[in-house]
């Protein structure tokens, strides 16, 4: 057990960091974060901002000297990355797990061959494999990069077999590794995710299925509880689980899935770490995703993660700024909307820049409050 006084170190240095960080402050932890920028959402709120590159191994190992633990924010980091941490702290959830879920084809490998549902899909490595994947799956699908995607970055739709050369051409510029993974296109009815955590005892605590809804690929409203029947509840529930103990996560991993209009749950991508979707338990759970990771990474028991009141999150992208500086206090008028900011200098449109959490007595009132209290944030919309 790694008790309160301890240091944490965080690979990575995002707004998850940063409400990790926030969670382990509040429990007495230190926190030191690792990653290549300076006057980071993490380091702002960190006890120590450590800035070098990842793969600089010994400005990994010097890190990982000076803390208990190392876990993670960021998932993308080298492999050696976090096997030069682990020669000096443990590290949480392990390296394997980060190895099997950054790359589409090995996670994918691992779904179905743990029986976990996921869409058709086939390793795609060049315009002909591409051609001939397309004839077995059909059309529509969707041709992925194995490495480094996220936020639809990376992936493009193809709806005919004669796509198939530019398909494979415009992912070229990110395709180095040219490995990718071609997709049958989920006609879903929504999409659900499962935040969950496992303890280093192996118990198992989850948020309960959450809905969430996609701009431009990119998440931007979650509300909680999600409206699905008790089976399809159970079901989401089981198959996170289920992850969790096959990939022996210790730690928080969130599992996207796709409902499909008869019912059905496919596993879209895993992420071995808090995610987006979880961030409204910071403000309606007893314990929140980050408190969590925390104490399934120092050994303590998990907090409850019951929800306490229905809630609707909604992302503040960079784009808001279009008109200038958002007007919080518009926001802060709602009473029962927080207000988060990760305290990123430049608001590019689609950088994640905060969020906003209503809480409210049904998730219908929460995602409606969420959404209002977001317009009101407008400049441009006001004058
Ligand atoms: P990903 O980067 O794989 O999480 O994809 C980002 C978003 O693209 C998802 O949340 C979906 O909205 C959409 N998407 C990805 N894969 C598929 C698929 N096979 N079928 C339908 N939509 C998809």
């Amino acid at each position: 057990m790694i008790p309160p006084g301890a240091t944490v170190g965080v690979l990575g240095s995002g707004q998850l960091g940063r409400m990790f960080a926030i969670a382990a402050r509040r429990m007495g932890y230190r926190v030191h974060t690792f990653s290549p920028e300076y006057d980071t959402p993490t380091g702002q709120v960190a006890d120590r901002e450590v800035t070098a590159a990842y793969d600089d191994l010994d400005a990994v190992r010097d890190f990982a000297r000076g803390v208990s633990v190392v876990t993670f924010e960021f998932e993308n980091v080298p492999a050696g990355t976090a096997e030069a941490a682990a020669e000096h702290a443990a590290v949480r959830p392990a390296g394997s797990v980060l190895h099997t879920t950054q790359n589409r084809l090995r996670e994918k490998g691992f779904l179905a061959g743990g029986g976990f549902p996921v869409a058709r899909f086939a390793a795609v490595r060049s315009a002909e494999e591409l051609r001939a994947a397309l004839e077995t799956i059909g059309v529509p699908a969707v041709l992925k990069t194995a490495d480094w995607g996220y936020d639809g970055k990376g992936q493009v739709r193809i709806d005919g077999i004669g796509e198939a050369d530019s398909a494979w051409a415009s992912l070229g510029i990110s395709l180095e590794a040219r490995e990718a993974v071609l997709e049958a296109f989920v006609d879903f009815e929504r999409e659900v995710s499962v935040v969950a955590a496992r303890g280093l005892d192996g118990s198992f605590a989850h948020f309960g299925v959450l809905a969430n809804d996609h701009r431009n690929h990119i998440l931007d409203v979650t509300v909680a509880p999600a409206s699905v029947s008790p089976e399809v509840e159970r079901e989401a529930v089981g198959i996170a689980r289920g992850i969790l103990e096959g990939l022996e996560v210790v730690g928080v991993l969130c599992v996207e899935m796709f409902l499909t209009r008869d019912g059905r749950l496919l596993v879209n991508e895993l992420a071995p770490r808090p995610h987006n979707s979880g961030h409204l338990t910071f403000d309606a759970c007893v314990t929140s995703q980050f408190e969590q990771q925390l104490r399934a990474i120092c050994g303590l028991p998990l907090g409850s993660a019951a929800l306490l009141r229905p809630a609707a999150m909604a992302n503040l992208l960079g784009d808001l700024w279009s008109g200038g500086e958002p007007d919080w206090a518009a926001a802060c008028r709602f009473p029962e909307v927080k207000l988060h900011l990760y305290g990123k200098a430049a608001a590019r449109p689609g950088r994640k820049m905060g969020h906003l959490t209503a809480l409210a007595d049904t998730p219908e009132e929460a995602r409606e409050r969420v959404l209002t209290a977001r317009e009101a944030l407008r400049r441009e919309e006001r004058r």
